[in-house]
């Protein structure tokens, strides 16, 4: 970090001082990798001393008017799942919500209502909607007016919640809440509440912000808005909070500190956030790092996400796997406040990733539902359990508005507001920065405090060219910086349409100064050239990306309704209706001349994100893999190593922006016909059981059809397979049983125990024996061997020949301890 920021100051490229013939304007065009200024002194609040001075501050809510397909991503928030959510969520019913009432006293009183409020108020905000702006302040006016004298506000409940120690999490999310309605507002009562509530805070001991597991993890949140406090009060012991809280939460500054990918979205950051009090470079250096490490191993696909559902794993690296909506939101969010600390344009680069790649699939294209997870491979979106393909059992994949996704219900609010603020930034030399483009209208002082106002238009990211049209009521001194992506090669800008002295590199922020006059116009032309990413970690897969947008296969989408809850608010699955099973064929030698772009005339349409509306489509030389074919989860099955072997038809393929593709393969193998390449294995699929098995008791995420399902386990730790467990039945008698449905004659059995000790809390039993079916009884088979209960293997066991229509395991389970089978084989 140190050594870039060296490299920054000497990357001082293209200097040039020009002298325009129609009124001898004085012009300065530079390229930096890294914004660092040298003191503060913003014309909008920014960091005040001694916090490191703000390369970056965030404009009033209100003054980016964002246009184009984003102003209708927000206007479908408006009308779908935020905008509406009350008529389905219990949590934000106002008449039971402790948020809402005077004593703070209530049924629903945590995460949910905060979540959503965070969004909702800025979806109002930015959308200058009465309604939404109403609706919001009856719940801040509540908060305000539930605080008492010692500070604390909000749900009483809160205060104990936590072995009898205040759960801190909730109010995080509320300060933030605060935070945008004061930029909005400007509402001074805003900052007392707030200062009330942090000198409450700080009355805790250090120890308290290590308490529960959110809390600590999180509190990177709370220090954030210390220091937003502390730059409009200047109250000192804000700062001394901030070390309070930095000193007893748990230490993003030291590593990866848990693998939740919620908490891996918005705590990676906090060590950064706390090196503008700290300064030092360790802290700094944090953030990058711990990206860095998570997105090496569980990262390695397109579209800004890694694989966290709903934690990391060891061994669970595939696309097949992915991240949980508020991941995806809480991800935009951090990279956002890292733009502003560092003043390093990657942070922009990857919000735009994932925001654009990410984002739309993970909800319905009228945003009226969500699912939990998005991953870069996901063929089918059904309602059915995934685990452990995933580590949540039940839902995971289909499109719902309910509780189902509690937590993303409420806190996928954010994403669009956020984003829509955050497309222009005020700059600490008193300019104005492009930081996230989008079709918009920006209005803020520049200079000496002249208001002038830019609209952007562009058709980005599918489009390449950006034009900015300044308004201004006089000529005006104020540098321009615009965010050059790393994608972008050959970037070059026009001023009033005559080709610019710039030759800015990827990665870089290209600064314009110049005196500028009404009715300038800068055309920013970045370069979308189709380009082949390989993934060598990952089976060296390929990736299709054209600028900022990956790319995926376009499969036919059939969607079902299910479930009858509310006939307004749907819920969805989603199946394949054309073949996924595609391996790209590349020629090595030119692999980005295997692909032809086609663009659609005319405008752009309002929703692009669909298959149907997309505006950019990308062709492309594939064959099928016959042995890439759904799992026994209906899942796609793990990559295994490129190029594939397959002798199929050569076809072309249809392309699209992996946003708008709900059904996606986006990391692709490629394929070959030559005989080195690697021949892929068809997935272990469960056979039907031969017997009809039945059991005193089966736990709902397990199956009893695991039993006979010829699926042999590796070991008795084996979760790859299905199972059979008595869970959450401990140290009781229970049995299993087949039916023949026939007479049959038996003379052995094979028993394969589950046991995950280690992992959880079922062993292998304490004694069992077989029974056989006598008419209406149940009988002990004679001169049985030993009733085995090893574990890793098959325990065998042989015994007197029985002519019968069925047999019944009989276990003891061990104290404490529940068990379960993985395989039951039995021998005619
Ligand atoms: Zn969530």
């Amino acid at each position: 970090m140190c050594d870039m920021k060296l490299d920054a100051l000497k990357l001082l490229v293209g200097l040039a001082i020009t002298a325009m013939s129609h009124a001898a304007v004085s012009q300065e065009i530079v390229t930096l990798t890294e914004i660092q200024p040298a003191k503060s002194g913003t014309l909008y609040t920014g960091n005040r001393e001694p916090l490191a001075p703000s390369p970056f501050v965030k404009l009033p809510i209100g003054a980016i008017t964002p246009k184009g397909w984003l102003r209708h991503q927000l206007e479908l928030e408006r009308d779908g799942m935020t905008g509406r959510l009350k008529e389905i969520s219990p949590w934000l019913d106002f008449s039971k919500s402790s948020w809402a009432d005077k004593e703070g006293r209530g049924k629903f009183g945590w995460e949910e209502m905060p979540y959503w409020l965070k969004g909702y108020g800025d979806l109002g905000y930015v959308l200058k909607d009465e309604t939404i702006i109403a609706e919001a302040k009856k719940w801040i006016e509540a908060a305000i007016a539930s605080q008492r004298d010692d500070g604390w506000f909000g749900p009483r409940e809160l205060l104990t919640s936590l072995n009898g120690k205040p759960d801190l999490w909730p109010h995080m999310i509320m300060l933030n809440i605060l935070q945008s309605y004061y930029d909005y507002s400007g509402d001074a009562r805003i900052l007392t509440v707030m200062l009330n509530y942090m000198k409450w805070e700080n009355t805790l001991p250090t120890s308290a912000f290590g308490e529960g597991y959110w809390p600590k993890i999180r509190a990177g949140d709370n220090i954030e808005s210390a220091f937003w406090l502390y730059n409009r009060t200047g109250e000192p012991w804000l700062l001394e909070l901030a070390r309070k809280i930095h000193a007893g939460m748990a230490r993003w500054d030291t590593d990866v500190i848990n693998w939740h990918n919620v908490n891996i979205a918005q705590g990676f950051r906090a060590g950064t956030v706390f090196w503008m009090l700290s300064k030092e470079p360790a802290h700094l250096a944090s953030a990058e790092r711990n990206y860095r490490k998570v997105m090496d191993t569980y990262g390695q696909f397109p579209g800004g996400g890694f694989v966290g559902d709903e934690n990391c794993r060891p061994g669970f690296v595939d696309p097949r796997g992915g991240i949980e909506t508020c991941g995806i939101v809480e991800f935009t969010h951090s990279f956002q406040m890292l733009t502003k600390v560092t003043g390093q344009p990657v942070w922009g680069d990857r919000c735009e990733e994932i925001a654009f790649n990410s984002f739309p699939a993970s909800m319905t294209p009228d945003q009226k539902a969500l699912h939990y997870i998005t991953s870069a491979n996901q063929v089918q979106l059904d309602r059915h359990n995934k685990s452990p393909g995933i580590q949540n059992g039940g839902t995971m994949f289909s499109y719902s508005p309910f509780e189902v996704y509690r937590c993303c219900q409420h806190n996928v609010s954010h994403g669009w507001p956020y984003y829509a603020e955050e497309l222009w930034l005020g700059t600490h030399d008193h300019g104005l920065c492009a930081s996230l483009y989008a079709a918009s209208e920006v209005r803020a002082k520049v200079a000496d405090g002249v208001n002038v106002s830019i609209s952007e238009e562009t058709d980005y990211p599918f489009g390449e060219i950006i034009l900015f049209k300044l308004s201004a009521p006089q000529s005006v001194t104020f540098p321009l910086y615009l965010r050059i992506p790393r994608w972008a090669e050959n970037a070059s800008v026009k001023i009033n349409g005559r080709p610019a002295p710039a030759n800015p590199k990827p990665l870089s922020y290209l600064i314009i100064k110049r005196q500028w006059q009404d009715g300038d116009t800068v055309t920013l032309q970045l370069p979308m050239k189709i380009t082949v990413r390989k993934w060598p970690k990952n089976h060296d897969s390929i990736s299709v990306e054209r600028g900022p947008l990956a790319y995926s296969l376009a499969i036919k989408e059939r969607w079902q309704k299910y479930g009858n809850r509310n006939p307004n608010w749907p819920e969805w699955e989603v199946f394949p209706d054309s073949p996924w099973n595609y391996g790209l064929e590349i020629n090595p030698a030119d692999p980005a001349g295997s692909f032809s772009l086609v663009t659609k005339p005319g405008p752009l349409p309002n929703q692009p994100f669909t298959p149907e509306t997309v505006p950019v489509q990308i062709k492309a030389k594939a064959r099928k893999i016959p042995a890439w074919q759904l799992d026994r989860l209906n899942m796609v099955p793990a990559l295994q190593p490129s190029p594939a072997k397959t002798t199929e038809l050569l076809e072309e393929i249809t392309l699209i922006p992996m946003g708008a593709a709900r059904l996606r393969i986006a990391a692709f193998p490629t394929v070959s016909t030559a005989p080195d390449a690697y021949e892929w294995k068809a997935p272990l699929r469960p056979k039907p059981s031969a017997y009809k098995p039945s059991a005193s008791h089966c736990f709902a995420n397990d199956t009893i059809e695991a039993l006979g399902d010829g699926l042999e386990p590796a070991n008795s730790n084996d979760h790859s397979i299905p199972r059979f467990t008595w869970w959450d039945h401990r140290g009781t008698s229970e049995w299993v049983q087949y039916d023949f449905g026939k007479i049959m004659r038996v003379s052995s059995v094979s028993v394969y125990w589950f046991d995950d000790t280690g992992a959880g809390q079922c062993r292998v039993p304490e004694s069992w024996r077989l029974l056989y079916r006598a008419g209406n009884e149940w009988k002990p088979v004679e001169n049985a061997s030993e009733y085995g209960t090893r574990r890793n293997t098959f325990n065998t066991v042989n015994f007197k020949p029985v002519e019968t229509t069925g047999l019944r395991l009989e276990v003891q389970l061990q104290p404490r301890f529940s068990g379960g089978i993985l395989e039951w084989k039995v021998k005619e």
